[in-house]
């Protein structure tokens, strides 16, 4: 387990009177529903590989509707990508050496998309390329319009670090939905699982308003259904 890097910089506060318009018309999505009727529209296994780019400049047409996952290194992002979608391929695509600092997207029809951001808290990392990792994620966040909410990974040993927690306030900040799973539940009981992910549910508005949690374990397969109808609602919105 490597040490936590500590915290980052503060995100600039400062919007461009674009981002001003755009944020004016955009308000934080109310949570989630999961009634059990809701009918799920989007094929996760039909997930494909798109495209890797280094910055958002150089990202496909922000057009139609994706959504982003975010973790610290090792938080499970590449097993969780992969259990939701049903394919092993997806991770090895995103962990292909040169890849890794990139934003990799995947395509999964209709103009939907997933978005795997670069993984973030390598504790040796040096400071320029944290502060370069930084100003990627926030350009990321204020620009894309297409963006309709963030999956922010965490080891549900280790919830809610510095860096997530900062996460979730650049997400609060321009009004973009959050939703958080608690990864590697297996590796707790279900005693302190469940503890965990009511110390995570209560702390949550100290840093976004009304982001949601749930946990996941990919290695037992849980938490996928109620992750897939996170992605499917808000992709599905208008
Ligand atoms: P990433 O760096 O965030 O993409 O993390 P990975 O998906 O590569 O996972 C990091 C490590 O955690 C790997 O050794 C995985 O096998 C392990 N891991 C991921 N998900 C789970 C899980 O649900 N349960 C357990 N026990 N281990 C997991």
């Amino acid at each position: 387990m490597e040490a936590d890097a500590g915290p980052i910089g503060e995100p600039p506060r400062e919007k461009t009177p674009i981002v001003h318009q755009w944020l004016e018309s955009r308000s934080i999505k109310s949570p989630v529903k999961l009634c059990e009727n809701d009918i799920m529209t989007i094929d996760f296994r039909q997930t494909a590989f798109l495209t890797s780019v280094p910055k958002v400049d150089r990202a496909p047409p922000d057009e139609g509707a994706e959504v982003a996952f975010a973790g610290r290194s090792n938080a499970g992002k590449s097993s969780a990508l992969n259990t939701i979608t049903e394919q092993r391929s997806l991770a090895r695509t995103s962990k292909t050496p040169g890849r890794t600092q990139q934003i990799n997207f995947f395509d999964l029809g209709g103009n939907h998309r997933l978005v795997d951001l670069p993984g973030f808290g390598y504790a040796r990392v040096p400071q320029a390329m944290k502060e370069q990792w930084q100003r990627n994620l926030t350009e990321y966040l204020h620009i894309r319009q297409s963006l309709r909410g963030l999956i922010l990974l965490m080891d549900c040993r280790h919830p809610l670090t510095d860096y997530d927690q900062q996460i979730l306030i650049w997400c609060a900040d321009v009004g973009l939905a959050a939703h958080i799973l608690l990864t590697k539940s297996d590796k707790l009981k279900r005693g302190p699982a469940g503890n965990n992910l009511l110390a995570v549910r209560r702390r949550l508005p100290e840093f976004h308003p009304d982001a949601s949690v749930q946990l996941f374990s990919a290695l037992k397969k849980t938490g996928i259904d109620e992750a897939r109808r996170v992605l499917s609602d808000w992709l599905s919105e208008r």
